[in-house]
């Protein structure tokens, strides 16, 4: 179990899937509610949430994360919902910063309870930060998140900045048509003047109100024109297995990313899967099909029987999404009960 030494630990095979990828990261979804309702997610009502006890418990996670680990799985990602309105996930966090194994552990959060949150959860062991931020201007952010934050959500960005531990900090911007052209230029200025990584994302079809459609994608390429204009860029290309596009200010003054999976999908060599707050295993983020470990981790299933139903269901992950497919099925699961 965690904190046992590296040297009596049993290594595993690594994780491979049946195109010869090798799986390398873990979102995991600790909760599907969330304190925003983000037009391009769920609706101002929200969702019927989970019942408490239909959640994996710090312990249950903790558990397949260690499995995962020594399969080679070492970048882990804690998302929601919103994870940070998880009762104590600080202690989640030192539960798995105390794997020996782990070679990353990052969130994704709506920044909103960050700047009370944060201090613990670095002292917990978080190492990186990634906050969703989709307008720098109040009434606009109002109108995109239902919710009058911005200011808080600026203040939990300054308070992560405080923790020289926490790097980088990501800030993830949805682009959507006939919205985000209007902050384009005011985040290529935001990644110019402050320590953040900005990075557009592309609007998937994973929103609850199934209301996506191609035209209301900004597909990147647009927004890389709309920024040069105006601040030269210069390619530095995509890492492997990473989702960005990343490039600098031809002046030197910082970098910004775009993740393009509607334009410029990067599944060739996706590294990722996915467990949901309820313990899904999902091995593409568009999956039709999952796994249900909560069941074996309840059942009493062994450690083998676990490994047996991650790698049988990874042997048979996606090649790739099928969004430009005439024949693509929006999952039934939308992005807040996926986790991103
Ligand atoms: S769409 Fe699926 S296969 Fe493609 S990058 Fe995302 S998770 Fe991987």
């Amino acid at each position: 179990m965690p904190g046992s030494d590296v040297a009596t630990r049993e290594v595993l095979e690594p994780l491979v899937d049946g195109h010869g990828r090798p799986i390398g990261d873990v979102r995991i979804s600790v909760i599907d509610r969330c304190n925003f309702r983000c037009q391009y997610c769920m609706p101002a009502e929200g969702l019927p949430w989970l019942d408490r006890s239909a959640l994996l418990s710090y312990e249950e996670i903790t558990r397949l994360v260690d499995l995962l680990v020594r399969m080679g799985v070492g970048d882990v990602r804690l998302t929601g919902g919103e994870p940070l309105v998880r009762r104590e996930l600080w202690r989640l966090v030192a539960m798995l910063d105390a794997i020996p194994e782990l070679d990353d552990l990052s969130l994704t959060t709506n920044g909103y309870l960050l700047e009370r949150q944060v201090d613990e959860l670095v002292a917990a062991g978080l190492r990186r930060v990634n906050v969703s931020l989709d307008s720098l201007v109040a009434d606009r952010f109002f109108q995109m998140t239902r919710r009058d934050s911005l200011a808080q959500v600026l203040a939990g960005l300054e308070a992560a900045q405080r923790h020289e531990a926490l790097r980088p900090i990501k800030v993830n911007v949805v682009a959507l048509r006939d919205f985000t052209e209007d902050e384009v230029v005011r985040f290529a200025e935001f990644a110019r003047t402050e320590p953040y990584e900005v990075r557009f994302i592309e609007f998937m079809p994973l929103d609850a109100d199934r209301a996506w459609s191609r035209d209301r994608v900004l597909p990147n390429a647009e927004i890389v024109a709309m920024i040069d204009a105006v601040h030269p860029l210069e390619p530095l290309g995509r890492k492997v297995h990473s989702t960005a596009r990343r490039y600098r200010f031809a002046d030197g003054q910082g970098e910004i990313g775009f993740i393009s999976p509607v334009s410029e999908p990067f599944c060739g060599d996706c590294n990722r899967i996915r467990i949901t707050a309820e313990g899904m295993l999902r091995t593409c983020l568009f999956s039709i099909n999952e796994t249900d470990l909560r069941a074996l981790l309840r059942d009493g299933a062994t450690n083998e029987e676990l490994e047996t139903a991650i790698r049988d269901a990874v042997w048979r992950k996606e090649l790739k999404h099928r969004i430009d497919d005439p024949a693509f099925i929006q999952p039934p699961r939308s992005m807040s009960r996926i986790g991103g």
